[in-house]
Order: C-alpha cells, then structure tokens, then sequence
C-alpha cells in the first residue's frame, strides 16, 4: 500500500493519539478497551472528515478547482471540516444542508456546527428532507461554472473512493502505533454512516493482510444495506490501492441495533454513553455518531459478545460540535441523573 501515489494535502494533526481507557475498562470488567482519537485530526474541533478530505481536497487543487460543494444533513460534521478547510485555502464552499431531522429547536438550527459554518464563511443552502442529496449538487455546480467558477463535488461525508484513502492511512497509523505499543489489536468498533470511514479501514487492513475485524455500529441504514454500503466502497478502495484477493462480503459487518427512531433522533443508551465517557474518561462524543457508536460498544461489551482478554480499540470519529445542538437533551439528562460513580 502506498499512499503517496495518490494527490493529498496535509493538514491534519496526525498521528492521532492512541490511548487506553482505564476507567470505563474497569467499570464493566474487561475487555481492555481503548481509543483512537480521530476527534483530535486538529482541523475546526476534528473528525473523520479531515482525512477524508486530505485526498479529497488534494485531488481538488490538482484538477484546479476553485469551489468545494458538499452535502449533508444540517448539523453535519462533514460541512463545518470541508468549510473550514476551503477557508484556509481560500476556496469557495457551498454546502447543501438538508432538513434530515424534524425539528424546528433554535439549537439545532443555528448552533453546533451551522454556527462553526458560518463562522468559517461556508455558504448554506438549507433544503427539505428526503431530496437526493447527491444530485441537488449538480445545478449547484453549473451555476458556479456559469459564474466563471470551478467546482469540485464531495459526495456526502466525503465517501467515495478517494476521500476513503483517508481512512486507509489510518488504518497503517493504527497497525503502526499498536506494532510500536507491542498492542495486538482483537476488535476495531466505530460508528458508521456513509461508508468511507468503514470502507476505508477494512481495505487498508486487507491490503496490509491484517485483517482485524472492524465492527460498524450503523446511525442510519439497516444492516443489509449499510454493510453492501461499505462493501461496495471497500472493494473500489481495495482496487485503487492494488490489494489482492480483494474484500469479501462476510470481512463487512455493521450492527444497525442502535439507530433507535432514526438518523440523528436520540436514544436513551446514546445519551448514557455520553455521560460515562465524559464522567469517567473526560472524553466528549456526540449525539449522531459517536454516541451511538459507544452506546453500540457498551451493550455488546455488557452482553459479552467480546473476549473478556481482548483488547477493543474504539475509534473516535469526532462530531463534539453537535453536543451544542442537543442542549436539551443533555440538560434534561443531567437534570434526572447521578454522577456515574466507578465501583471501590
Ligand atoms: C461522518 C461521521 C461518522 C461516520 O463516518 P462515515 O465515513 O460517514 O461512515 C462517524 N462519526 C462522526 C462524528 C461523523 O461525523
């Protein structure tokens, strides 16, 4: 696997950290779990996107494009890290903020990450839900070309296979600083949307013939879908990087158990799993994602589905902003609830 064959800018703060998590460890007695910190990319509070969109906006610079267009729900993590990187680079950024969530909560609307957009100059075009998103993109696009413009088009979360190189780099990252650490990595476990981030890692895994399994936890599609998703991703990945022998289907596994009423709506277990990663690790996960990734995580770890010796790393996919956009529902939380206290 060699990266460096494809375009790709750097402005990540990478390595990301990899680090155990003793209390939460301790609290439910094994396995030993730990933490990628892809929350700490560096780039406008961090996230999965960022190594995304090092592929994805170096290819941009080399075919000369000047406008980055992008795509995703309002509260996308995607949007605020793809307009902050079109402000340093000084590109223009329009992105397309669809109405995924019924709700007409002020927080949701404008704070979190719309309010990072907008700081970072992004211009938002707000529209309703269930409209291909994908194709809404494309007379975006020509009204720039009309303009004298170069537009660039990043498929929702930077998912397709250039922005998953991102996630194949991480992937190397990971096998390197476990191989450094003597840590042998039994599990992978993320949250998984898009794809890319999934896809991404499963073929870089496999193109290091490693093949740790990884385990999404889906926030938005059922199972069947959601793995055909990352399969299809990983095998075009796979391809680009000359890997042999490919992806197999059963090397894709999601569990979509915990999507609760649907993309972005909140669950009773994702709010949990926020509060004993903030109260015991100190660590900050969001109410899309990452909440219920961890959420995800916890029940399978309770249930016992992994070795009570293995060690899990929990890659951290980012998307803190959005805490500011659920303030009602951490409030009325923390309002009915105990500190979580670790066993003496
Ligand atoms: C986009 C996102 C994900 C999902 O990654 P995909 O590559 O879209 O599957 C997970 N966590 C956070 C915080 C995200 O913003």
């Amino acid at each position: 696997m060699h990266l460096s064959r494809f375009p790709r800018l750097r402005f990540g703060h990478l390595p990301t950290p990899l680090e155990p998590l003793p209390n939460l460890t301790r609290l439910l007695g094994g396995p030993r779990l730990w933490i990628k910190r892809d929350d700490c990319t560096g780039l406008a509070t961090g996230g999965n996107k960022t190594r995304k969109l090092e592929f994805l906006v170096g290819d941009a610079l080399a075919r000369g494009c000047d406008t980055l267009i992008t795509q995703g729900a309002v509260q996308t993590n995607h949007g605020r890290q793809t307009a902050a990187i079109a402000a340093r680079l000084g590109l223009r950024c329009i992105l397309l903020l669809e109405h995924r969530v019924a709700t007409d909560e002020v927080e949701y609307l404008r704070n979190g990450n719309t309010l990072l957009d907008r700081l970072f100059g992004a211009e938002l075009r707000e529209l309703p839900a269930g409209v291909d998103m994908n194709a809404a993109m494309e007379p975006v696009a020509e009204e720039v070309r009309r303009g004298g413009g170069e537009p660039y088009l990043i498929p929702g979360g930077g998912s397709n296979e250039i922005g998953a190189l991102g996630y194949a780099n991480c992937a190397l990252e990971l096998v390197h600083q476990a191989n450094e650490q003597g840590l042998r990595i039994d599990h992978i476990v993320h949250a998984t949307g898009s794809a890319g981030t999934q896809a991404g890692l499963v073929a870089g895994l496999a193109a290091m013939n490693t093949r740790i399994p990884v385990l999404g936890i889906g926030v938005r599609a059922p199972r069947e879908r959601q793995e055909a998703m990352v399969h299809a991703l990983a095998c075009a990945v796979a391809e680009r990087l000359g890997a042999k022998g490919g992806i197999e289907r059963t090397e894709v596994r999601a569990n979509c158990e915990y999507v609760g009423d649907g993309y972005g709506i909140p669950t009773p277990a994702m709010v949990e799993a926020v509060q004993l990663f903030a109260r015991l690790e100190g660590i900050l996960l969001d109410p899309v994602y990452t909440g219920k990734g961890a959420a995800g995580l916890l029940d399978l770890v309770r249930k016992g589905f992994f070795e009570k010796d293995a060690n899990v790393v929990f890659l951290h996919t980012g998307g803190s902003a959005g805490l500011f956009a659920y303030r009602r529902t951490f409030e009325a939380a923390t309002d009915r609830t105990k500190p979580a206290r670790l066993p003496q």
